[in-house]
């Protein structure tokens, strides 16, 4: 009976004790990066020339040379199998959100005898059978082939099981036909364009424009944490990564008291755990600590180039599952696995760097505060002409029920830039002409900036788009989200406008009236898309009205959101930066709203399962007990009766609601959503009514607070 896997559930947990070591293995950091084929370990392994090479690629970026493939291929065996590897794998991101692989041993048999094999061609390129992976139309099964090709710049890693280890080697996954399959693939691209974007406006500055161009981005990544134990009685939990039911408990966040709090023991030997395997595969996880839901954390890492801190960070989310089962945890990466908390976010920290300079960093003299604010401007005409696009990166149908929620940034996508920046861009659009100084104008080019404060004081947590000293943090895309789909659409918008205002500029460039033209210009685009700018409270109800009279778009929902996705012009600008092509775009569109009808009826179809199987029959076997109970003469009669008719009544409505969710699940999601929202209004309210005893499910109260 499940109340009885309940209680026992319960009473196996309260048993738990962490272990507690009183002699602390070594830090770990002597291990950093051990079971990745970067660094020194290429110069042990490879030749000087074939090192340099592979190096160049790797750091500036230029194309691979071929002839090398073989040289790194053996190379890469001998220190994948000194290190104790089998198999090797080309491992990609499919359009599934997660990521994938299919392991080929180094074996080969020559006269019965295994050797261990592995060229260039294997690590160059692979044809995985993908006609299971979705690719929204690009490829139909009868033409299923699709290659996997290395990715030189995200270097290749061992990852560990029990018993074994595997060669990972990060690659793109495209069709025959060259269409991106992936997420890493378009955002790749969409670094070139931003690459060829920035250096072009960084020439009109009169740099030499060949220096490298960094994207950097750093992301917090939010989590839940739940014994094994509860999870295995929650199907909905193990079926859709959520509850469908359950009432909150009468305390959950209200004392914020969880939030930086102290650690349990359990859990920081998890955390540890993670950090020291994610040091070895060289990710520089650096902060940790409890979030505001209970049961809620947080990893950040430091920053690094986009591509691999893209890569590092799926690495980063497997890492938490894995190590959460081995220590008899679950880790939860759902947007909302719980009601009336908190959901889990993923705060994508975004720069952009010039040689070593950070553009986001607000410089000393005033030609770099010149560039600075050219960039900040650039940004936020960007972010004000695609706030739709950003908001079609972060839809889905875990974030849907996140954002607007007043937990996190609302579905209106608006840029957070603090008081003082705010005062200097006022300060820039007060004057008209450039060359007209007047108190209270900001002169670009001669003009100073005032030191911009950095500090943690300077916060708006419910900006969708802040920036937060020397980046910007983009706070909307969830928790389980793999960071390229955000970071693409950036990139591509953010070089569109570079390109805008270096073909603004260009002409003058050279000329003594270039301060003037870029005062002039940013004048202008500052007034044209101020309207993004809101340093007010995100939360307040009042702001959305605010932005509907400012005209910014208000995409509620995924499908609302993913239409942008389809806009003509939207299209034409992914076209023209070669990141997205028309079909590439078309695909992406189906397979997210592919993936969110689905994800909506199965958690339909699971919420009827519970309702039917589990509270149903709980329900029935109260209210039977209940009207057989005495009746007459009898003082608990009356409670009993009451009892009886309330119970009756949830059960009666219970009913109806599960056939109006049955057949809701032949219609239209709209539908489906709300008939779940209505059996759980009564399924929560019977959770409140029968016997703690008689409730199939693990409550929030056990689930949030018992680990
Ligand atoms: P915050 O500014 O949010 O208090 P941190 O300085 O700890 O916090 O940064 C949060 C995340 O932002 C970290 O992952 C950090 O590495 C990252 N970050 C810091 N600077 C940059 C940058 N220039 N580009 C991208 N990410 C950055
Ligand atoms: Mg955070």
């Amino acid at each position: 009976m499940s109340n009885k896997s309940r209680a026992k559930a319960v009473a196996d947990v309260a048993e738990i004790r962490p272990p507690l070591s009183a002699k602390p293995a070594p830090a770990g950091f002597e291990d950093f990066g051990s079971d990745v084929f970067a660094g020194a370990v290429l110069r042990d392994f490879l030749t000087p020339s074939t090192c340099e090479s592979l190096e160049a690629t790797v750091k500036s970026g230029a194309p691979l040379d071929p002839a090398i493939a073989n040289d790194v291929a053996a190379a890469m065996k001998s220190w994948a199998l000194s290190r104790g590897a089998t198999h090797y794998t080309h491992w990609f991101l499919p359009l599934t959100g997660s990521t994938a692989e299919k392991h080929d041993a180094f074996l080969e048999t020559d006269n019965d005898h295994a050797i261990s094999a592995f060229s260039g061609k294997n690590l160059v390129l692979g044809e995985p059978d993908a006609s299971s992976f979705p690719s929204g139309g690009i490829r139909s099964t009868f033409e299923a082939r699709g290659y996997t090709a290395w990715d030189p710049t995200s270097p290749a890693f061992i990852k560990r099981h029990g018993n074994g280890a595997t060669l990972c080697i990060p690659t793109a996954f495209c069709a025959y036909t060259g269409e991106a399959l992936d997420k890493k693939t378009p955002l790749l691209r969409s670094v070139q364009a931003l690459s060829a974007a920035t250096r072009r406006l960084m020439r009109c500055f009169g740099l030499p424009g060949d220096e490298k161009v960094t994207v950097t981005m750093g992301p917090e990544q939010e989590y839940f944490l739940i014994d094994r134990h509860f999870y295995v009685l929650r199907p909905d939990l193990l079926q859709t990564g959520r509850t469908v039911y359950g009432a909150p408990p009468a305390k959950h966040q209200q004392l914020e008291d969880h939030y930086f709090g102290t650690i349990k023991a359990r859990v920081l030997n998890f955390m540890t755990e993670v950090e020291r395997e994610l040091w070895r595969l060289g990710i520089p996880a650096k902060t940790r600590h409890n979030e505001v839901a209970p049961a809620q954390f947080e990893l950040a890492p430091i920053y690094e180039d986009l591509n691999l801190a893209c890569d590092h960070n799926m690495l980063v989310m497997e890492v938490l599952r894995q190590a959460a089962e081995r220590n008899g945890l679950v880790c939860l990466l759902h947007e909302k696995p719980f009601a009336g908390v908190n959901g889990s976010g993923k705060h994508n920290n975004w720069s952009v760097c010039y040689g070593k300079t950070n553009l986001l960093n607000p410089g000393k003299d005033p030609r770099e505060n010149a560039i600075f604010l050219t960039v900040l401007a650039g940004i936020i005409r960007a972010i004000d002409a695609h706030a739709d696009l950003l908001r079609a990166t972060v839809a889905g149908a875990g974030n849907d029920h996140r954002l607007g929620a007043n937990e996190a940034p609302p579905a209106v996508i608006s840029i957070y830039v603090g008081d003082q920046l705010a005062q200097v861009i006022d300060q820039l659009v007060s004057g008209e002409g450039g060359d007209t100084p007047r108190a209270g104008v900001m002169r670009i080019g001669v003009d100073t900036l005032p030191p911009l404060p950095r500090d943690a004081t300077d916060r708006n947590r419910t900006s969708p788009f802040a920036f937060t000293g020397n980046k910007f943090e983009f706070r909307a895309p969830g928790s389980s989200q793999n960071c390229a789909g955000p970071n693409t659409v950036l990139n591509t918008i953010i070089a569109d406008s570079f390109d805008y205002l270096a073909s603004a500029l260009e002409p003058a460039v050279g000329t003594p009236d270039f301060p003037s033209a870029l005062q002039a210009l940013l004048q202008k685009e500052i007034k044209a898309h101020r309207r993004i700018i809101f340093n007010g409270d995100g939360y307040n109800a009042e702001w959305l009205a605010e932005a509907a009279r400012r005209g910014l778009p208000n995409a509620a929902t995924t499908m609302d959101a993913l239409a942008a996705i389809k806009g003509p012009e939207n299209i034409a600008l992914f076209e023209k930066y070669h990141v997205y092509s028309g079909r590439e775009l078309a695909s992406r569109y189906e397979v997210a709203s592919e993936e969110y009808h689905t994800r909506i009826r199965i958690e339909g179809e699971i919420a009827l399962e519970l309702a039917r199987t589990m509270v149903e029959p709980a329900t029935r076997r109260e209210y039977l007990k209940a009207v057989a109970a005495p009746t007459d003469g009898d003082p608990g009669a009356v409670a009993i009766r009451d009892y009886a008719a309330t119970i009756g009544d949830h059960l009666a409505a219970l009913h109806a609601k599960a056939a109006a969710l049955e057949t809701a699940l032949q219609g239209k999601h709209e539908e489906i959503l709300a008939a779940m929202a209505d059996i759980r209004q009564t399924v929560d309210a019977l959770e409140r009514l029968l016997p703690d005893w008689a409730w199939p499910l693990p409550k929030y109260r056990e689930m949030l607070f018992i680990y």
